[in-house]
């Protein structure tokens, strides 16, 4: 059965008692209040990450043909933003009103009304009642889903909405090589602006909790789950993906424990 989505967010993150058990898919609407997400540009840096992602999405996706293009994760809208602004249609979806608010408005000060859809994943469908050439979910967003059969619902659902020769694509973060401690907790993990700092405060096997601290002295916490490489790859296949294609911060050869994100192309057919 399906949830009810939160349309009321706490003011301030809490963990309760053991943070370290907090392992919900749902906890995701929670971990995104109003005062984190206004930080959140600060921690991506727009001007950034466009220099660290280049023309990447907008040329996986031009080589593909894809024109309409579904953003699952719209999180603050840099993506969504970014491909309206290169010509494709897109629709913005997310499971928090208040990223999907914030994302609204910065669109709107440049120059684009956004599409938007409130819609969780793993029931994606009952909301979004089109067909897309491409579905994007970026950001390390996926992460967020905690339970196996949730992974293979919300992939299905992307699968369901996706035309007969569409693509997925999805990134997440390299946690194969944090949980294998083949890098340092002080590692300065990729998209974070200079008035922020990422790391890693627990890595379990189903737990990455993760602390963002600001210059101005605010804390928030996400809790994750840390997927590995080859179980996602596996996971695509298995809901039906014909191939699938991993790339290490945008590039098609890497060594395994190098790059901080992977990013996965998955084709249909
Ligand atoms: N893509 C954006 C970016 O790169 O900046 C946002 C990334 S943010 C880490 C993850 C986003 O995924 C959040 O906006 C969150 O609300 C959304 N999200 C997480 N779990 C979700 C779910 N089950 N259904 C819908 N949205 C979800």
């Amino acid at each position: 059965m399906q949830p009810p989505l939160r349309t009321e967010i706490p003011k301030h993150q809490d963990y309760g008692e053991d943070p370290l058990a907090v392992r919900e898919s749902e906890k995701y609407q929670e971990e995104y209040v109003e005062s984190f997400v206004d930080k959140w540009d600060e921690l991506i840096d727009w001007d950034g990450r466009s220099a660290a992602e280049g023309q990447f999405f907008i040329q996986q996706l031009r080589e593909r043909g894809a024109k309409k293009v579904l953003d699952v994760a719209t999180g603050t809208g840099y993506h969504s933003v970014q491909l309206l602004k290169a010509g494709f249609e897109v629709t913005s979806a997310d499971g928090s009103p208040v990223m999907l608010a914030k994302a609204f408005e910065n669109a709107r000060r440049q120059g684009h009304i956004l599409r938007t859809i409130h819609a969780d994943w793993r029931w994606l469908n009952r909301s979004v009642h089109d067909l897309y050439d491409a579905v994007i979910c970026l950001g390390n967003s996926f992460t967020h889903l905690h339970d196996d059969n949730d992974r293979r619902k919300a992939l299905a659902e992307f699968y369901a909405t996706l035309k007969h020769d569409g693509v997925l694509i999805l990134d997440q973060r390299n946690y194969d090589a944090l949980l294998d401690h083949q890098v340092q907790p002080t590692h300065n993990f990729y998209y974070c602006g200079d008035n922020v700092r990422a790391e890693p405060e627990h890595v379990d096997d189903s737990l990455a909790r993760f602390k963002y601290s600001f210059n101005d002295g605010s804390e928030f916490h996400l809790n994750m789950f840390p997927l590995r490489k080859r179980y996602m790859q596996g996971l695509m296949r298995e809901v039906g993906f014909q191939r699938v294609d991993t790339y290490g911060d945008f590039q098609e050869t890497y060594r395994e424990a190098e790059p901080d994100f992977f990013i996965h192309v998955a084709e249909k057919e």
